[in-house]
């Protein structure tokens, strides 16, 4: 911990009020934290896989078999790990805040609700859901490994069982009540993930528009590396997620 002067002109703090709302963003570096990888857009590979591969639904319509092999990898690994201190700072968060915390994250392990969140979205859908692409059934929760073609399950209608995740061209889920959230918070975090890349580029727009004068609207950014967009934001909080979010807040 460094010290400081109270009355430096960036706090290190985040002081919540008693009528504040807060939505939180959360992206890849928060479950990298974690040791769980995530697609890196630089290479265009994913744990070795190409995206297209294993992340659209052109890869799933010509290899079923090789989606199912990768998604049950990535379900083996987010067993092996952890939650670590963002999550469960966030976690805590909520428990002091009740309904007034809206967690939504890009993320599709369940470390958030492994560290306690409870009212949270994945708008890239979960890595232990399953669904139908064929019918109305809905997704349901499932921990199962399918490693090969035969392991595959299909749906009382006849279409194969794939993961509930949202690919590349697909459109992201709970989009209303992201919005609707981000209409009525009063202060907006985004956390592990690039503030200029879609979708926080356009949350924090969003977030933004809301402001005025009687109803103050206050932006903040978590992460290593300074958002290009950094003006868009009320301040930024230079630091992983796990170093800067334990002593992050402070609850009026
Ligand atoms: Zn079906």
């Amino acid at each position: 911990m460094t010290h400081r002067k109270p009355s430096a002109p960036h706090p290190r703090h985040i002081h919540i009020g008693k009528r504040d709302r807060v939505f939180v963003l959360t992206g890849a570096g928060i479950s990298a934290e974690s040791g769980l990888a995530t697609f890196r857009g630089a290479d265009g590979l994913w744990e070795g896989e190409r995206v297209e591969d294993v992340a659209t639904p052109r890869g799933w319509q010509r290899d079923p078999e090789r989606v199912w092999r990768f998604y049950s990898q990535r379900r083996q690994k987010a067993v092996e790990a952890q939650p670590n201190a963002a999550h469960r700072a966030l976690a805590q968060l909520e428990e002091q805040l009740g309904e007034r915390f809206f967690l939504c994250t890009q993320n599709v392990d369940n470390l958030h609700e492994r560290a306690g969140s409870h009212n949270l979205v994945h708008m890239h859908g979960e890595l232990f859901g399953s669904r139908c692409p064929l019918c109305e059934r809905e997704a349901f929760h499932d921990t199962r490994l399918y490693p090969n073609a035969a392991s595959h399950v299909r749906c009382e209608c006849g279409g194969r069982i794939r993961p509930d995740i949202v690919w590349f061209g697909e459109v992201p889920f709970h989009m209303e009540r992201i919005l609707e959230e981000l209409s009525r918070c009063t202060l907006m975090l985004v956390i592990g993930t690039s503030g200029v890349v879609q979708p926080a580029a356009s949350f924090v727009h969003w977030a933004n528009q809301h402001h005025t004068e009687h109803r103050p609207v206050r932006t903040f950014y978590v992460g290593p590396e300074h958002p290009a967009n950094a003006i868009a934001f009320t301040q930024v909080f230079a630091g992983t997620a796990g170093e800067v979010l334990p002593t992050l807040f402070h609850l009026a």
